[in-house]
């Protein structure tokens, strides 16, 4: 610790000559400094770690098609960006297109699955094995056969508490301080030229 070396080099130079009085006062007066110096130091290092952790869980506002393969032209995107930097000013706005289908997640907001067919609740870990299988092809094939009703679904048409999606097209907001209007909502959709679906994510 550099603190504490730099003081023990101003105990040596200090300490040489001096009678015993005076070497057991530098020294204990010493000792205080580096006591005070070393609380301040960790209490300042937890403050720090807080605020990191303040600073790091965000809400992001993502936006995605009801379909997953949608990805709306270039032109559409600009519009829709132009459109959400008037909504959410200073706000930071993302477009993100990938090539495969990606899961869109609610981050912490993850609490259950839920049939959108009979509306029991999902073992998670079925719902897990399902994932996996879906991911190896890329979500291609996002069908589901429910374990409560055995009927087909898809993973996309499931009830997530909460929202979370499949998608190759993401407008993200980091940090929204309004959620967006139901009216704005449908003119994104215009401008997109498909539906949407909203999802709150927590990290
Ligand atoms: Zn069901």
């Amino acid at each position: 610790m550099r603190i504490k070396s730099e003081l023990n080099k101003k105990v040596r130079i200090l300490a040489v000559g001096g009678n015993a009085m005076t070497r057991n006062f530098i020294y204990t007066f010493l000792a205080l400094i580096l006591l005070f110096s070393c609380s301040t130091h960790s209490s300042s290092t937890e403050e720090n770690k807080r605020e990191q952790k303040i600073k790091m869980s965000s809400t992001v506002l993502k936006i995605i098609p009801t379909n997953p393969s949608y990805v709306p032209g270039k032109k559409q995107q600009e519009n829709a960006n132009f459109f959400l930097t008037k909504l959410y000013k200073d706000k930071q706005i993302d477009f993100i297109t990938t090539d495969t289908i990606k899961f869109i997640d609610q981050g912490e907001n993850f609490n259950s699955v839920s049939c959108n067919l009979c509306g029991r609740n999902i073992e998670i870990e079925k719902w897990q094995n399902a994932m996996d299988e879906a991911y190896q092809k890329h979500f291609t094939n996002l069908e589901f056969v429910t374990p409560c009703c055995h009927r087909k679904t898809s993973l996309n048409d499931l009830t997530y508490h909460s929202a979370a999606g499949f998608s190759k097209f993401t407008m993200t907001i980091t940090d929204p301080q309004d959620e967006i209007k139901e009216k704005d909502l449908i003119e994104l959709r215009q401008i997109v030229g498909t539906p949407l679906k909203i999802i709150w994510a927590h990290y």
